[in-house]
């Protein structure tokens, strides 16, 4: 029984004798879903098998295995007095609702340079990154998380009365007080950080 072999054993003898466990991955239209379809190396076919301990698309020509890798993304707090940040989104998940700006990590970069980069392209604002304030897992598609969610305080580093623009990710750029703050929220992220915000405003005041 496959159920008596470790996962490494099973991943090695799927290797060796590929027909065993395999299953082609369906069209998008089929329930494949955001999925590799094809090999990104050589073009055939991927098929899904259970291999190091999960099911996964794999090239049944040149072994290739498409390790679905966590997406990374990072947001800002960004505060000014007290009032905070909010942009509309214009796209999906969350379209229409109000969320933290920032946006994903590319490969190469650390994320303080990334969040700074995203910040100026979505609001035309620069920040200073500041500290961590937590991860959050980021929204995919069911419950299931498509990666994480590094979120940053941080503060403009220009003068008051600085214009805000909107890239093609957001829709609006607002800044907000606690009392202001919208109930259409994007995300569990933004919700849990603005309450913490909101919670810290109120404790500062006199
Ligand atoms: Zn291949």
């Amino acid at each position: 029984m496959a159920s008596e072999r470790t996962a490494g054993e099973q991943a090695s003898e799927s290797l060796q004798r590929p027909e065993s466990i395999s299953e082609p991955i369906p069209a998008a239209e089929e329930g494949g879903g955001t999925e590799y379809r094809y090999c990104p190396l050589c073009g055939t076919r991927l098929v899904r098998r259970e291999l190091f301990g999960r099911i996964r698309p794999q090239c049944p020509a040149c072994g290739f295995i498409y390790f679905q890798d966590p997406k990374v993304a990072v947001i800002a707090l960004i505060t000014r007095g007290k009032q905070v940040l909010l942009i509309r989104r214009g796209v999906d998940p969350g379209r229409g609702k109000w969320a933290l700006p920032g946006g994903f990590m590319d490969a190469g970069e650390m994320p303080q340079e990334a969040l700074r980069r995203e910040v100026q392209e979505e609001v035309g604002l620069a920040v200073e990154i500041q500290e961590l304030l937590g991860i959050y897992p980021m929204a995919g598609p069911g419950a299931r998380s498509r990666g994480i969610v590094l979120a940053y305080r941080a503060v403009p580093t220009q003068a008051v009365g600085m214009t805000l623009v909107c890239d093609d990710d957001a829709d609006e750029a607002r800044w907000f007080t606690p009392a202001e703050v919208p109930g259409e929220l994007a995300f569990e992220s933004t919700r849990t950080l603005l309450a913490r915000w909101k919670a810290e405003i109120d404790g500062a005041s006199p």
